[in-house]
């Protein structure tokens, strides 16, 4: 709702600044232009700002919207209004090809690529004879839309920031909604969405080429707008600039690309007065001040200008209440005693380090299983191996009697495994009801579009009143809209627990729940646990604390040094004599 006051008012100034009386035709260009980098920068946002793939080539991608069309109306004549469409054909599966190749490219190799690409996409269009090489095309023709020439700034400006609107909307969409969510747990570092179920590479080619996409549409109002196109501004320079906007900006926010294309824009236009004017040349000394500006703003404010306004701002605290919704469908619950889990021999080396060495044992639905061990004993390892984020050596995994072990993290969680992180994995700036939606994302459907065109809220209704619904059983009810970063440690365990129950598992496996956790926490912890028991989870719990366990558990494996030591009712482990010399390092 606020969101759309916000977006409402920002449409009736934009609409409105053109007919600011005298208004100079020179600042209406530099508004168009500062529209132009906005349509880019908003899939910066996406790409870099929130799924933290930064690329230095998306002016390429401006370049393919403005060459497409360049050429296809001055060679064949083809309407503007078609080739708009064909050129964000041609940018998407180049983008997707591109994207196939390069995305699986760890760390700095990332950007590195995109500076490569996108080198390599502005050589050809100054090497291509029937784009005119290196001095382009001319006479490209000017947009009519119904008999109405959109041939004067003023008119154009309309245009270009239609689309901003259009991009804007699209963009705050997307990133409130399910794939939004799965874009933004890609920051996280990959495992956390994998095993809630998101299949991040496929999330990755996506963003790409959601961005490039945008970068097209630019690219052909740039055409039409100056009527003439050569490579020059498709360059790497013009890359590294888009992406100095959405730094200086606030990579992350809608706003902060608008605010960055604009900064840099303005920034760079009066500077371009300035200098020469006091250095005496007429040299591109704006780079180097931009440079020095930017090295600043890293320094001191990261986040980028955007949210240091935010900060400063009356807190809106503005979130929508939640719809009263439908329940989402469940899985069918396992009978009581069905064999649920089987490991087999599961072994993992790392290098000469045997981390599990031949371990065997099995689960049954409704029963809650200990694995206890001194640190560094593989039981985290083992979890790993359970929920496929790392597959075994040799051995094999068996869950509801089918194979595992070399499924994919994403598989084993839609199958019905559920699983937190012995280091909390939460996106520390998203909220705890956010974070806990993730759990849920392969319960539901929605894409891409349906997200943009906000055709998605009656699942996202469900899909958020079931995250609420899990806090409010972890006891976490008071919390569903702080940053989940400001919790204390053992309530970010709790949220994970929520987001874990969240995809409605018949498997939970806990790695150290209670750390962190007062007494009373405890207790009402093991009281939630008992709880899903009874109503047929099956639980395999790493912890530390004794009480905790010996109250909780059925049945205890004990692990040293990657091997089983032994397994069996807690209270015959607990007195087991090889069990008390590793574990207590004495004999009682
Ligand atoms: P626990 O959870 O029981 O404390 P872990 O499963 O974390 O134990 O670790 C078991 C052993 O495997 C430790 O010696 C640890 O150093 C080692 N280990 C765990 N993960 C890796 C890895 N990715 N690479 C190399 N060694 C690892
Ligand atoms: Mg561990």
């Amino acid at each position: 709702m606020r969101r759309s006051v916000v977006l409402g008012a920002w449409a009736v100034v934009v609409a409105a600044i053109p007919l600011i009386p005298a208004m100079p035709e020179y600042w209406v260009t530099l508004l168009n232009y500062i529209g132009l980098y906005s349509i880019v920068t908003l899939g910066l946002v996406v790409l870099t700002g929130v799924g933290g793939l930064v690329s230095f080539g998306q002016a390429a991608f401006v370049g393919i919207g403005a060459f497409a069309t360049a050429y296809l109306t001055t060679r064949y004549g083809v309407s503007p209004w078609f080739t708009l469409p064909i050129g964000m054909l041609l940018t998407a599966v180049s983008a997707y090809l591109i994207g196939a190749v390069t995305l699986s490219l760890s760390g700095h190799y990332l950007p590195l690529s995109t500076i490569a690409w996108g080198i390599s996409i502005y050589f050809l269009f100054g090497n291509l004879d029937w784009l005119g090489r290196h001095d382009g095309l001319t006479g490209i023709p000017s947009l009519h839309f119904f008999g109405w020439s959109l041939v004067s700034g003023r008119s154009y400006y309309y245009l270009i920031w239609f689309f901003v609107f259009v991009a804007i909307c699209a963009t705050q969409n997307l990133l409130d909604s399910r794939p939004g969510r799965a874009i933004r747990a890609l920051k996280g570092g990959g495992v956390m969405a994998e095993s809630s179920g998101v299949a991040t590479a496929r999330y990755k080619r996506i963003i790409f080429v959601y961005a490039a996409l945008l970068a097209c549409v630019s690219g052909w109002l740039y055409a039409h707008m100056q009527r003439a196109v050569n490579p020059s501004p498709f360059g790497l320079q013009a890359g590294i600039e888009y992406l100095f906007m959405v730094v200086i900006g606030g990579a992350g926010y809608v706003w902060g690309a608008l605010l960055g294309a604009g900064l840099l824009t303005v920034v760079k236009d009066k500077l371009q007065d300035i200098l020469p004017a006091l250095l005496g040349s007429d040299g591109n000394f704006e780079i180097i001040v931009f440079g020095v500006l930017v090295v600043l703003l890293l320094q001191h404010a990261r986040e980028g200008i955007w949210p240091y306004v935010l900060r400063r701002l009356p807190s809106t605290n503005g979130h929508a209440p939640l719809r009263p919704a439908a329940a989402l469908p469940q899985r069918p619950k396992p009978k009581a005693g069905e064999n649920i889990l089987e490991v087999r021999a599961a072994r993992k080396e790392f290098g000469g380090l045997v981390a599990v060495s031949d371990v065997s044992f099995t689960m049954c639905a409704g029963e809650i299983l200990g694995l206890i061990g001194p640190n560094g004993a593989g039981k985290s390892t083992l979890f790993d191996l359970i929920t496929g984020v790392s597959a075994p050596t040799r051995g094999e995994v068996f869950f509801r009697g089918g194979r595992i072990d070399r499924l994919p993290a994403r598989a084993v969680a839609r199958l019905g495994v559920g699983r937190t992180f012995q280091h909390v994995r939460l996106l520390p700036h998203m909220s705890v009801l956010e974070n806990v939606a993730i759990g849920a994302h392969q319960r539901t459907r929605n894409g891409m579009l349906a997200a943009m065109l906000r055709l998605d809220r009656v699942e996202e209704a469900q899909l958020l009143g079931d995250a609420a619904k899990q806090l409010h059983r972890i006891g976490l009810g008071a919390s569903l809209y702080e940053q989940a970063g400001s919790l204390a440690l053992g309530q970010q365990r709790l949220v994970e627990i929520a987001r874990a129950l969240c995809g409605d598992p018949v498997l939970l496996l806990l790695d150290e729940p209670a750390a962190g956790l007062r007494y009373k926490e405890k207790r009402a912890l093991a009281d939630v646990l008992a709880q899903l028991r009874a109503e047929g989870m099956s639980v395999l719990l790493v912890e530390h604390d004794m009480d905790f366990v010996m109250g909780l558990t059925d049945r205890l494996v004990v692990m040293d040094f990657g091997v089983k030591l032994a397994e069996g009712a807690p209270r015959e482990v607990q007195k087991n004599p090889v069990v008390l010399e590793a574990y207590l390092g004495s004999v009682a």
